[in-house]
């Protein structure tokens, strides 16, 4: 997505350790113009009319699941970082490690919220490793809902997490492709 990637290309910055920063439009100020043109993509990109529910994870990915839902007419469920396992049975949980802050995470969802009946279309900011996107395929099929595919943002190509989640068959949009990045020379994209 062009306007996406002129807008990394101005205002991300590349910092050590592989992270790229784009706090000034996605993950803390957010362009809600850039939102909406993400959101239209998204729409674009899976037209499939059965997509009834978004997921995503909290806190990065809400914003950008709840601009992109009114693009589908459908609710979204945010996955919720929990302090501990949960024993009571009426969440899906797994748990993710974090790339950006290397710690791992229990998430869980509410079963009132995920069904058998549910064509899920999952959205995220970012793909590196592919921890995020695998802990909500999990809870997905944990909750015998289908997959219609993930949406991301902008996709690290460089690293595994895209290739991971392709192979099992899951259909992943990324609206920027990073190919390579460095501090000094900034971001290259895949075409
Ligand atoms: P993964 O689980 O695929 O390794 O990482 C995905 C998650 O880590 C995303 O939800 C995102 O919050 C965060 N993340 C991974 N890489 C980056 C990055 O380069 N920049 C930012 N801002 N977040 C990242």
């Amino acid at each position: 997505m062009q306007l996406l990637e002129e807008r990394i290309n101005k205002d991300g910055i590349v910092k050590e350790g592989n992270v790229l920063k784009v706090d000034s439009f996605l993950n803390h100020q957010m362009d809600i113009e850039l939102y909406n043109e993400i959101g239209k993509e998204f729409r674009r990109l899976f037209p499939d009319k059965s997509i009834n529910k978004i997921l995503t994870i909290e806190a990065s990915g809400i914003g950008i699941a709840c601009v992109t839902a009114q693009y589908f007419g459908c609710p979204v469920v945010f996955a919720k970082k929990a302090q501990s396992v949960n024993i009571d049975g009426e969440v899906y949980s797994t748990s993710i490690e974090s790339f950006t802050h290397k710690r791992t995470y229990n998430v869980i969802v509410s079963k009132k919220f995920l069904s058998p009946d549910d064509n899920v279309l999952i959205i995220d900011d970012f793909l590196a490793n592919g921890c995020a996107l695998l802990g909500l395929i999990d809870i997905v099929k944990g909750a015998g809902a289908s997959i219609a595919g993930a949406g991301i943002v902008i996709e690290k190509g460089f690293q595994k997490g895209g290739d991971l989640v392709r192979s099992k068959g899951i259909r992943v949009e990324s609206l920027a492709i990073v190919d390579s990045m460095s501090v000094d020379g900034g971001c290259i994209f895949r075409h």
